[in-house]
């Protein structure tokens, strides 16, 4: 039977926007199909009064991989913005990341020497020789005080566990620095695309077939017959039927609210690190972009149960969920034809740059 397009793209996401570009330069024809009725997955943004709100959570573009970079910078020029949030604990602020700036507001201290000392003294205390968790890494990093109130009750609600249940790996996301300095990021290249990420989305599905609002699973049978390749960017577990079980994940639900005033909190990224406090952060979108308007719009993240209907935001990376992934990850290696990628495909706690790193990879290696 005659196949009408090379690769059917199941999500429009970044993974599969990148990858439907690609192809379609090397003269592949692509058909990108998406559940939801946008292109772009979780970096999608809608104009609010001349605000680009991040619908679904805030999202700062970094990465040290200059040739990412100029990728990205091809559709749109990105700002300076610089990503410092500020956390909130019994009223009080404190910076982030941990830094110079943290251990002054949290002890008085003033030099790298007196907060190095602080921590250390704490970390002695609780006896930790080899950090097996994250609340075990995290208390060796910056100590008990921190831990207790700008990581435990955050952690704890954003992923409705204990932190001794968690990775460690999720904490050394974050930078620890004896510096004053609040850049949430290490990386050498940091920004906000100029007229939000849709741009990059739009700049990446130029010329490419896109259709919205199409489940593969609810047609699966007939959408697999229209390409030679499906590359495959959602739920591993959905596509195999969830026969070897159901992987975890966290959910998120947003709530946005549009306010007349021009400065709600004075920053792009709030966060409330109360366990008693049921949302995680507040962001306040104009920031991101130096907004002047006379409005502001803003968001309230409260982590989130996955069901079955709800958006599988994280994968729970812990080792339980990483042997079950083994397991459908050896099924896609004997599964002609499908190439799986992204987030949810390949079940990683993915940044944007490290999604764009991994669909030029598969590129290069199905389409050389
Ligand atoms: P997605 O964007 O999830 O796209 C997958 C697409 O596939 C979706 O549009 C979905 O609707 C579609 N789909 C799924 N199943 C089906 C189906 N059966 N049929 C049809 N379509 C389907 N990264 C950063 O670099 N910086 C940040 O600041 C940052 N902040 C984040 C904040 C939050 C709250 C979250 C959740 C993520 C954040 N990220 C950040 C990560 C970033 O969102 C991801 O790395 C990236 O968007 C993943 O792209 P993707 O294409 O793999 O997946
Ligand atoms: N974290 C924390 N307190 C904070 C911010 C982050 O304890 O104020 C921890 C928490 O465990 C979180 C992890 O650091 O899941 C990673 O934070 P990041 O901001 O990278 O999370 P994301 O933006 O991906 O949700």
């Amino acid at each position: 039977m005659l196949k009408n397009y090379d690769y059917l793209i199941v999500g429009s996401g970044l993974f599969g926007a990148v990858f439907a570009h690609e192809a379609t330069k090397k003269g592949k024809k692509c058909l990108v199909i998406d559940k939801r009725h946008h292109a772009g997955g979780n970096v999608y943004c809608k104009d609010i009064a001349g605000i680009q709100v991040h619908q679904y959570g805030a999202h700062i573009f970094h990465t040290n991989d200059k040739g990412i970079w100029d990728y990205v910078n091809q559709f749109t020029p990105f700002n300076r913005y610089t990503n410092s949030p500020v956390a909130i604990h019994s009223g009080k602020l404190y910076n982030l990341p941990f830094n110079m700036n943290t251990f002054y507001q949290m002890w008085g201290v003033i030099t790298p020497q007196e907060a190095q000392q602080k921590i250390q003294e704490q970390v002695k205390q609780a006896n930790i020789s080899e950090p097996r968790n994250l609340e075990e890494m995290a208390i060796s990093m910056v100590g008990t005080d921190i831990y207790e109130k700008l990581i435990k009750g955050y952690t704890e609600k954003q992923w409705g566990c204990s932190a001794k249940d968690l990775p460690a790996f999720i904490i050394k996301r974050l930078p620890l620095r004896f510096t004053y300095d609040n850049n949430y990021f290490n990386d050498k290249y940091q920004g906000i695309p100029e007229g939000g990420y849709n741009k990059i989305i739009e700049g990446l599905l130029q010329g490419v077939e896109v259709r919205l609002g199409v489940d593969f699973f609810a047609d699966r049978n007939e959408l697999e017959q229209l390409a030679d390749e499906i590359v495959f960017t959602g739920k591993i577990d959905e596509f195999f039927g969830f026969s070897e079980g159901m992987l975890a994940y966290r959910s998120l639900r947003f709530e946005h609210a549009h306010l007349q005033m021009e400065n709600f909190q004075g920053n792009a990224v709030v966060n409330y690190t109360e366990r008693d406090i049921p949302y995680t952060r507040i962001i306040e979108h104009k920031h991101f972009e130096f907004g002047t308007q006379a409005s502001t719009v803003i968001t309230r993240e409260y982590p989130d149960d996955f069901a079955v209907g709800k958006e599988p935001y994280y994968p729970i990376n812990d080792s339980v969920n990483n042997s079950l992934f083994a397991k459908y990850e050896e099924m896609a290696r004997n599964t002609p034809h499908v190439i799986f990628g992204g987030r949810l495909a390949e079940y990683k706690y993915y940044d944007m740059h490290q999604i764009i790193g991994s669909a030029l990879a598969k590129v290069k290696r199905f389409l050389s």
